[in-house]
């Protein structure tokens, strides 16, 4: 029966459309039917572009009876995504997936089984009511009414899905429109009753497009093209994995020995037969024990670069180790590493430094510890303890023990035999090199030559040095390595993937450009339901827009961070853009186009982007400390709230005659009993203690001249806008309104 197969045939384009979410996209071009497949996000190109779909950003409900789909199924096999493509594409997180598993499943279900349901079950109660026939006229008939009653219900779970949207995140009033047959005006009108005013081009947040499509009777499935950014890891067999080196973060309050104790165990630790120790900075290193066991340290000390990674979703340290100084105390900084390490669920061994001064008290440091949850074992908790000496490098030989057996407990393993992946810790631009980044390897090994793809930079392994310089060919889990041949800088706390082949690498890398830049453009613009509805409680909501540039990632990252902080209830520091090296045009462009303040750390200015500026009115601030730069947007932040005013009372006057003139109302004749009182000033009008009127004055004379103002101890004349009920014995107090700078707290 021909009339049966578009349902299969609409089910088969369907899960084309979808693969964008499920996987394999990247490489499967070749898995496609050739009619459909062929332009989708072929190479080159902007792939929004290329999407088969006539409003971009949307995929609109297909319709499942297509008369062409059974002949399509007969000419074209259509291939599942295989098991062959390597890596494949993730969604966020396991509940994503399994959400988005079970909408799919359903969404299967009600185009497949759904229709063929209801078909086959109207068919059989046809088949009932007309069983009885038997002339061919009667066949005939029965067969119209089959037809059309197939029809009928064809045309009933096609409605029913047709009120199904597929769209993106980013959609614009006019795509969503668009999508649902209507008018752009419609959606605004919409939005101006949600207290929301839009333009046709503005793409909308996923809230907003809820509430509106339900309003237009459709229901709406989202469609990440972030999911399609992520590559999934293989998964590890049990055998397949080995041993790994620890890797250890130092946290602490600042001055507490944190780089002390880091450059003693670089200085100390001189790798068998090597000459010289470890030369260079690449943010991370290696260290060997007697024992031929390593240790991997991250050199950045400090919680910013730690949380920094965390936000971005890279976890790196297996291992804190928290600094705190025998002759001082458990300082702020001291507990902001507690809880971050508790946050991310690693453990940290203490070490009590500074044990070589006379006024060290270890004790008072342990009893401070307990007191913020961190009961070492020495007092029968399960924090391990030393006390060192991190500037003699006493007891620092335990410490690392203690790191080893930490790290056995966690029973560290990785697998070495697949391809490389990875964090970026550092990324510089490196004379003679080009783009470089310290990257920690986390499972594979990576090679000179393999292409690889690190957030939206992507390359080609071209050299691998490591912290002593030293050409590596391989680098194995666990060990930092600063990489050669990055295309553009990527930034701290990125993953780094080796992918198959260069084109992939640019592909994937291309792909998530273009979503980085509409994430920005959408908060630019952005309005969720959430700001408008405090906006119009509040009514004072206001944002500071910043765009960091900073020398080295790290820094921007961590100015980025401690900015973030600033924000409180009224003020929210948002940036929109960060990145290293020179402030340029394009920056300058984004600010003027977004109302941001630039802001450098330690980089130059481009001619150019200064001259832009100027026209373009844009603020760009350059420091060399980070202190001063925090306290300056602090202080922005201040300029921004919103003042409080107050009442000050000017003068009070005293109604002591009343003249009506008609047609010009009633004049008082008063005395200024003390301050000044201006003609602009608002008055009060008091009578008995009570205000029975507010406003302005129309007039103030002395003598019969106009004034300006009238001191205390004069007479005057005066009448009041709007309010002729003036009367002798009646007070007058004068006021002005003053703007009071808040501050922040
Ligand atoms: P950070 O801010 O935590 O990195 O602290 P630093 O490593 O810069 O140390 C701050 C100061 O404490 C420096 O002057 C160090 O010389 C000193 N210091 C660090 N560790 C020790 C130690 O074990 N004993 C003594 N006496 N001084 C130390």
């Amino acid at each position: 029966d021909d009339n049966r197969t578009p349902s299969t045939g609409g089910n088969y384009r369907r899960d084309d459309n979808r693969t964008p979410s499920t996987g394999g996209n990247y490489r499967s071009n070749e898995n496609r039917p050739a009619g459909e497949g062929s332009n989708f996000r072929s190479s080159g190109d902007n792939r929004f572009a290329n999407r088969p779909r006539t409003t971009g950003f949307i995929r609109p409900a297909e319709p499942i009876a297509d008369p062409n789909a059974s002949k399509l199924n007969k000419d074209v096999k259509f291939k599942k995504p295989t098991a062959e493509v390597a890596t494949k594409v993730k969604s966020k997180s396991k509940e994503d997936k399994q959400v988005k598993k079970y909408k799919k499943l359903i969404r299967e279900q009600i185009s497949t089984t759904d229709i063929d349901k209801a078909v086959r079950e109207t068919m059989a109660g046809i088949d009932l009511q007309h069983s009885t026939g038997g002339s061919r006229s009667k066949i005939k008939q029965k067969k119209k009414i089959e037809r059309e009653e197939r029809d009928t219900i064809r045309q009933r779970v096609e409605d029913e899905m047709a009120n199904v949207l597929e769209l993106t995140e980013f959609v614009t009033t006019g795509e969503l429109a668009k999508a649902m047959n209507i008018l752009p005006n419609q959606i605004i009108v919409k939005c101006m009753q949600l207290g929301l005013i839009v333009t046709i081009n503005q793409r909308l947040d996923k809230d907003t497009i809820s509430l509106i499509v339900e309003d237009f009777g459709f229901s709406v499935n989202f469609y990440s093209e972030q999911d399609s950014l992520e590559i999934e890891e293989e998964v590890d067999t049990e055998e397949s994995l080995e041993f790994r080196p620890p890797i250890v973060t130092i946290m602490g309050h600042v001055d507490h020995g944190k780089t002390s104790l880091l450059d003693y165990i670089r200085s100390s630790n001189v790798v068998a037969g090597e000459a010289g120790g470890i030369t260079q900075h690449i943010g991370a290193y290696q260290v060997e024990l007697p024992n031929n066991k390593m240790i991997t340290f991250l050199d950045t000390p400090g919680h910013a670069a730690f949380t920094a990674m965390r936000a971005r979703g890279a976890q790196v340290t297996d291992i804190v180790i928290l600094v705190v100084a025998a002759d001082d105390s458990v300082m702020p900084q001291t507990i902001e590493a507690i809880s971050h390490a508790k946050a991310a669920g690693v453990p940290i061994i203490v070490a009590i430094n500074k044990i070589d001064k006379p006024d060290a008290n270890p004790d008072r440091i342990k009893q401070q510890l307990s007191d913020h949850g961190i009961l070492i074992e020495e007092w029968g908790g399960k924090y391990q303890n030393i006390e060192i000496s991190a500037k003699f490098g006493k007891n620092v030989d335990v410490l690392l023990e203690k790191v080893l057996i930490e790290a056995e407990l966690l029973n560290l393993r990785a697998n070495p035999n697949k391809n490389a992946r990875g964090t970026v810790i550092e990324a510089v631009m490196k004379k003679g090199f080009g783009p470089v980044a310290t990257v920690i390897i986390q499972g594979g090994t990576l090679k000179v030559g393999n292409p690889f793809v690190a957030g939206t930079a992507s390359g080609r392994v071209k050299a691998m040095l490591d912290e002593r310089e030293k050409r590596v060919d391989l680098t194995e889990p666990a060990t930092p390595v600063l990489v050669v041949g990055f295309d553009t800088l990527p930034e701290a706390g990125d993953s780094f993937t080796v992918l198959n082949s260069d084109m992939e690498a640019r592909q994937v890398a291309k792909d998530r450009d273009i979503l980085k830049r509409e994430l920005s453009l959408r908060q630019i613009r952005k309005i969720s339901l959430d700001d408008i509805s405090q906006k119009i409680h509040e009514g004072n909501v206001k944002e500071l827009k910043l765009i960091l540039k900073g020398d080295v990632s790290g820094s921007v990252e961590a100015l980025g961070e401690s900015l973030l902080k600033l924000s409180n209830d009224e003020v929210r520091v948002l940036i929109i853009h960060k990145g290293v090296g020179t402030i340029l045009e394009t920056d300058v462009i984004l600010a003027s186009a977004s109302e941001a303040v630039i802001v450098g750390f330690n980089v130059p200015i481009d001619v150019n982007a200064r001259k832009l500026a100027d026209v373009e009115k844009v603020d760009i601030r350059n420091y060399n400390i980070i202190y001063d730069c925090i306290n300056e947007v602090h202080m922005a932040l201040e300029g921004l709230l919103s003042p409080e005013y107050h009442e000050e009372t000017t003068a009070m006057l005293e109604v002591r005659r009343t003249f009506k003139i008609s047609r010009m109302g009633t004049i008082a004749g008063c005395y200024v009993q003390n301050g000044k009182i201006s003609k602009n000033d608002k008055i009060k009008v008091l009578r008995d203690g009570l205000i029975i009127h507010t406003g302005t004055l129309s007039s103030l004379k002395r003598e019969k001249d106009d004034s300006k103002e009238v001191d205390a101890g004069y007479e005057c004349g005066v009448m009041v806008n709007n309010f002729n009920a003036l009367e002798v014995g009646d007070h007058i107090e004068s006021f002005k309104i003053i703007e009071v700078k808040r501050k922040l707290s």
